[in-house]
């Protein structure tokens, strides 16, 4: 096994594609070296080798210090400079670099094979002491620091003694003398922390490897892989790489510099960059002297600057993705210390994409690739104002249920938040939890906060259908509704006070924050996600119950609806009246004539959808929740309703009474109601047939698809088929047209998963309701397993919240073998995701996985599970 790759003068042992073992740095550095890119040489020692160290009670084997002492012959032989020889001395640096950037790792030495006699050498060599004195006390300071585990503040201590004692304030302004009393002081320094400086090069050498090495397993580091999901990677560890310094602290004729080949914060295709003329290594972002930007390097060294550019925008078209570079000026040579693909903000990154399939440096499925879903819901969701931001009061931290940021007045209940909005003031709703009630007042706020319910709690839910920010689940946050206060962080929010509510992670702090508006669907973030199409297998649908929201849907470039909620139709305007006199009807033609009134408002809605919908298909559930949600529960609520639908107070009670269940999520519900009560689900089928049946007359394309909920046995199914289609046949036949229909049931109860293969038989689509689904499959209740999730996710029973991303080994298991079971019946069968999991793009992934037809997520998350649909896909 080879531990020790080489590179310089045009060639590498190792490439570009190996960067699992020679770390992202190395890999790099390598392939610079093949393309005749201008690299100092130098030789990486393998992140293998960091594992056996690790695996070998922190100790280096002799085979790496034979193989290490070839490298460094062949490394004086390329330099043409010797280790530790005063007369002609090769200086080094060690850098430490992982297959995937990680800051927290150990920081870089530089100027490493430095001493007393090889200082005093290369200050008659260059016949310039004072650059050989800076030189030496830099690298005593970074050894010790970085190696040896002296604070960083007893040398600076001895340094600004020296700048006192001359009365300057720059490091610039030190001359040698000073700088030769400064690397005197530094040895005291090591000294007095009980360490040696060692004067031995070689001996430097494995002081240094190892402490990259030994940096791997350091808190900071393991902290930055726990935070950044990395230790489930398989990553091996660093690789350290010993490479021949370049000298940018030289003299006026050298310099150090970063650039990349596009603009970072924007996209532009213009490279972007600045330089420090004398100085080293992190000087540039060291902050000390403010950089000069790279335009100015024309002025001062045309051909410098010229070959900079080429070589840039070359290394551009090999790695086909914006750089972020490191370079030196030794004396008016160029060197390339660094290259990778640079971060970028989410604009740049949208961008920078679309720009490089135009032109023609990147295929379109790449440019998925090249954006995060994150950086999607930034663009398109308002964000806080930075600055702002970071000095705004922390109040609490919730669930991040649905993304953006808004600022507003608290209030306390739906009814505040749309008197205070009528009179134009913006507040915050704050609630224990919502329920279906809290519409308007939801609808009035800006934004949501609520204390208890997870990621698909009511709250949550309607938040994300209106693409309104909203915390959940704030546990921390104390909500008293009654004394409309909520308390948290030492800090108690009243009526009317200011508060504002960032979605996206789930924070939330008193005061105001000014907001930045979202760029919208155009331009480029239209283009890529029209690509995103291209590229995918996966349809995406919207989740929408109303025209306004199904129009949101289409321009956020959802083809289809796939789950349209009938219920929530009922609770617009005096329609919960209507509703309302159908529940407490006492018999059959009672409540027969109270749905006749809802059939031609229901007919409406359907026709509204279809229209905004164009043609697509659009997906309608029959009557789900429990009709106990239907009815009012507060006394004076009671004595109106009692009135108007024409019973006494104590009838109606009776009517609650009797409707009220212990675990109404399991409850008369779903289907459950449709065999109750067929009337309900008959009124409803017609209505869809009907408006179906006008767009047809109106020459219009239309796709309705009846969806019958929370089916587990087949008999249920095929009872509410049979009777629709009569209804159907019926219709048609009346109506002397013919309308391309579709039935079939949502999969949410285990059973109806493993009896997948007797219901697709008779249906003709399954969409997944992997909200009850997972539900029902953990034995978790949607609106209180907050209390105990966090738990479980700390002790690592479930890796992350199975609400937010589907539980791929449990609940994704039932939703493969229902995939499989169904189309093995019926090969026909359309299948598609209607839960909140279809806009979370790592169970979007898991969709495409199990092969799904389509997902269907609430319109504003259209355009993140688009993205994320392209992304499974290539
Ligand atoms: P990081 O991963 O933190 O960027 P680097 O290993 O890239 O650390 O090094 C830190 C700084 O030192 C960079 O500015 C880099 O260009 C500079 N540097 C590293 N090695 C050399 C070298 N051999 N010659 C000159 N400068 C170097
Ligand atoms: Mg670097
Ligand atoms: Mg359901």
């Amino acid at each position: 096994k080879k531990y020790v790759y080489s590179w310089g003068d045009g060639k590498a042992e190792g490439s570009g594609k190996l960067k699992d073992l020679l770390g992202g740095k190395g890999a790099n550095l390598a392939e610079m070296s093949r393309l005749g890119v201008p690299v100092p040489p130098g030789f990486t020692i393998t992140t293998e080798m960091c594992r056996f160290y690790w695996e070998n009670g922190q100790k280096l084997p002799e085979i790496l210090k034979e193989e290490a002492g070839i490298a460094l012959k062949n490394l004086e032989k390329l330099s043409g400079k010797k280790f530790g020889d005063a007369n002609n001395p090769l200086l080094v640096s060690v850098r430490s670099g992982a297959a995937i950037s990680m800051p927290g790792m150990m920081d870089t030495i530089l100027n490493l094979g430095l001493n007393d006699e090889v200082a005093d050498g290369l200050a008659k060599l260059t016949n310039n002491p004072r650059f050989a004195w800076d030189s030496y006390r830099r690298f005593m300071q970074m050894l010790g620091d970085v190696a040896l585990g002296i604070e960083h503040e007893k040398f600076e201590e001895k340094l600004n003694e020296i700048k006192a004692k001359k009365g300057v304030k720059n490091d610039l302004d030190l001359d040698s003398d000073d700088l030769h009393e400064v690397v005197k002081l530094y040895k005291e320094v090591y000294r007095s922390e009980g360490k040696e400086f060692p004067q031995e090069p070689v001996e430097q050498l494995w002081v240094a490897v190892e402490a990259v090495f030994a940096s791997w397993n350091n808190k900071r580091a393991i902290k930055y892989r726990e935070i950044n999901g990395m230790d489930k990677m398989g990553l091996l560890g660093t690789a350290v790489n010993v490479q021949m310094m370049a000298f940018g602290n030289m003299g006026e004729s050298s310099g150090t510099g970063v650039a990349f080949t596009r603009n970072p914060n924007t996209g532009e295709d213009k490279t972007y960059g600045e330089f420090l003329l004398n100085a080293q290594g992190e000087d540039v972002v060291a902050g000390i002297r403010t950089p000069q930007p790279l335009d100015q390097l024309k002025e001062i060294n045309p051909e410098v600057h010229k070959e900079l550019i080429d070589t840039m925008n070359r290394l551009e078209t090999v790695f086909k993705d914006m750089q972020d570079i490191e370079f030196t000026i030794e004396n008016g040579k160029l060197y390339f210390l660094q290259t990778r693909n640079g971060k970028r903000t989410a604009a740049a990154a949208v961008k920078i994409a679309v720009d490089m399939v135009n032109e023609g440096l990147i295929t379109k499925g790449t440019a998925v690739t090249r954006v995060k879903p994150a950086d999607i819901e930034k663009l398109l969701h308002p964000t806080f104002d930075i600055e702002e931001l970071n000095k705004a009061e922390y109040f609490g931290k919730g669930l991040p249920a649905s993304p953006g940021a808004a600022t507003g007045m608290a209030v306390f209940n739906a009814d505040d938040a749309e008197a205070k909005a009528k009179e134009g003031l913006p507040v915050i709703l704050i609630r224990p939890e919502t329920s279906p009630e809290d519409i308007g007042g939801m609808d009035a706020a800006e934004a949501i906060l609520t204390s208890t319910g997870g990621m698909t709690s009511h709250a949550a839910v309607v938040a994300r259908g209106m693409g309104k920010t909203a915390v959940v689940g704030a546990e921390n946050i104390v909500i008293n509704d009654k004394a409309k206060t909520a308390i948290s962080n030492g800090i108690t929010i009243k009526e009317g006070d200011w508060l504002s509510i960032e979605g996206t992670e789930g924070k939330v702090f008193a005061g105001k924050i000014k907001t930045i508006k979202p760029t919208g669907l155009e331009g480029d973030i239209k283009t890529l996600l029209d690509f995103a199409d291209e590229v995918s297998d996966l349809g995406v649908r919207a989740n929408a119950d109303i025209p306004r929201d199904a129009k949101i849907a289409r321009e956020f470039g959802a083809r289809g609806i796939g789950l349209c909620r009938t219920e929530h139709m009922f609770f617009e305007g005096d329609r919960i009246k209507k509703m309302r006199r159908m529940i407490v009807s006492k018999t059959k033609e009672q409540r027969e004539a109270a749905l006749a009134e809802l059939l031609p408002v229901q007919k409406e809605d359907f026709k509204g959808l279809f229209e905004s919908m164009e043609g697509y298909a659009v997906t309608i559930r029959l009557l789900d929740p429990p009709l106990h949600e239907f009815v009012p529960h507060e006394d004076a609520a009671i004595k109106d309703v009692a009135e108007s639908v024409g019973i006494t107070e104590e009838e109606l009670r009776k009517v609650i009474d009797d409707l009220e269940e212990f675990n109404p999520m399991m409850g008369h519900r779903g289907v459950r109601l449709a065999v109750t009560y067929p009337e309900i689900a008959e009124m409803q089928i017609k209505a869809i047939m009907l408006a179906a049946i006008e767009m047809v007359k109106e020459g219009k394309k239309v796709k309705p698809e009846i969806m019958i909920p929370l089916v587990g046995n087949v008999k249920e199914f095929t009872l509410l088929r049979n009777s629709a289609e009569e209804i159907i046949k019926n219709l048609l036949k009346e109506h002397q047209v013919d309308v391309e229909y579709k039935i079939g049931t949502m999969i949410e109860v285990p059973r109806a998963t493993v009896t997948a293969d007797q219901i697709g038989e008779n249906a003709d689509f399954f969409s997944f309701g992997t909200n009850d689904l997972t539900q029902l499959s953990l034995g978790f209740s949607r609106d209180d397993y907050g209390k105990y999730i966090g738990d479980y996710l700390e002790k690592g029973i479930y890796d992350s919240d199975p609400f937010q991303h589907i539980d791929r080994n449990g609940v994704g298991r039932l939703i493969k073998t229902a995939v499989d079971l169904g189309r093995g019946a019926n090969p026909h069968i359309k299948l598609g995701v209607c839960g909140e999991h279809g806009g979370d793009p790592e169970s979007v992934e898991f969709c495409h996985l199990v092969g799904l037809d389509y997902v269907s997520c609430s319109p504003y998350r259209v355009p993140v599970a688009r993205l994320a649909a392209a992304q499974a896909a290539v």
